[in-house]
């Protein structure tokens, strides 16, 4: 019998490479929840929602919202989802720091929140699915089988995002990314609509100092017991 995995946590501690491991491992589809607020926030980006100090032209994109189309295209070599905005493939441009720096604020508007985990909870009507994100345990799936909470110090985070942007020949630099990520951090605990915060009934992982291998054959020992 297939069931609902939730992964959620602190800003780039690996949750989605946990979570597409696992998925891969069980057979089950892994669905990126961050994609979806990157890929509202590249949109407003390219429709000019933002204004000159960077503040959300909320009304605008209020009237948008139900524009904005988020689907996810199978890579047909790696077979990992694409994530594609009204058809579109974004999945690189929706990486970016920039991204990265504007996407906080677009995810503590609760007409956004709405629009998002509406769909999210559409895409996992079937069981058999691992979502990552923020309050996927808390509020997408309140009922997920099996609920994990992800965390890791600040500035292991800040070198794990320095490596990956860097192996993708897009150094940024360590200071900004780990200001990207406190600031994230912040911003995604301190908002009203579902703050980030661990459910009661999810297990606590502090993957600081674990290997990638270790993550996933911890994560795939939850899901035997
Ligand atoms: O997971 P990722 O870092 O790509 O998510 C980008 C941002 O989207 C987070 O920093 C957070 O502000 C927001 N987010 C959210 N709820 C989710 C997933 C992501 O608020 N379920």
């Amino acid at each position: 019998k297939k069931i609902t995995i939730a992964i959620d946590g602190f800003s780039s501690c690996g949750k989605s490479t946990m979570a597409k491991d696992l998925a891969k491992e069980i057979g089950y589809i892994y669905i990126d929840s961050g994609a979806m607020y990157r890929a509202v926030t590249l949109y407003c980006i390219e429709h000019n929602l933002f204004g000159p100090d960077g503040e959300i032209k909320t009304d605008e994109l209020k009237q948008d919202i139900d524009k904005i189309h988020i689907s996810f295209r199978l890579d047909p070599v790696t077979s990992l989802p694409r994530t594609c905005l009204n058809g579109n493939d974004v999945e690189e441009r929706i990486r970016t720091l920039e991204v990265s720096s504007k996407v906080s604020p677009i995810a503590t508007l609760g007409f956004v929140r709405e629009a998002l985990v509406r769909q999210q909870q559409e895409l996992g009507k079937e069981k058999g699915i691992v979502m990552d994100g923020r309050d996927i345990g808390t509020t997408v799936f309140p009922d997920a089988e099996l609920k994990i909470f992800v965390t890791a110090s600040p500035a292991i985070r800040a070198q794990r995002r320095y490596d990956e942007l860097r192996a993708k020949g897009q150094p940024a630099s360590y200071e900004d990314i780990l200001h990207n990520v406190e600031e994230r951090d912040r911003i995604d605990q301190s908002r009203e609509v579902s703050p980030l915060r661990k459910a009661d009934d999810a297990i606590l992982l502090d993957n600081s100092h674990m290997t990638i291998t270790e993550q996933k054959e911890w994560l795939i020992n939850q899901f035997k017991r």
